[in-house]
């Protein structure tokens, strides 16, 4: 076992919001009257808790990391979330070993349709900003 690295092409856009949302929800499932009761008195619980849940049809445990049409990434360590095609994604590469990826691009690929698609794609969860721009990100990772 050694250091790793992980390189990914994506061709996208980087979010400036995470693909999730607060939402308040009952802790316990008794069926009560609307009150401004902060505890359930049939058992005690809390009656409601906010939890962080991914926006609808986003699973972040995705194996092959698809939102839809689109490839999301994002680092384990930071914030930062990338959606788009997915060219090309480098493994495991150790110290010293060189990889080379390849992907046939579509043909002539159209970024003004690509942004127009993330845009219908992403605005309905508010997570597009008209000062995105489509780009080639290259990410790597260290693990
Ligand atoms: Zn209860």
């Amino acid at each position: 076992m050694g250091v790793s690295y992980r390189v990914k092409a994506l061709i996208g856009v980087k979010l400036t919001r995470s693909p999730f949302v607060e939402e308040t929800v009952r802790v316990c499932s008794h069926d009560l009257p609307k009150g401004d009761a902060a505890f359930c008195p049939k058992c005690g619980e809390k009656l409601w808790t906010v939890e962080t849940k991914p926006v609808a049809g986003y699973d972040p445990d995705s194996m092959d990391n698809f939102w839809g049409p689109f490839v999301v990434h994002s680092h384990d360590e930071s914030e930062d979330y990338y959606v788009g095609l997915c060219p090309v994604e480098l493994g495991d590469i150790s110290y010293a070993e060189n990889q080379e990826g390849s992907y046939e691009l579509p043909t002539l690929l159209d970024i003004g349709k690509l942004a127009a698609e993330l845009k219908e794609f992403l605005a309905p969860h508010g997570l597009w900003d008209d000062d995105f721009k489509v780009k080639l990100w290259v990410i790597g990772n260290v693990g």
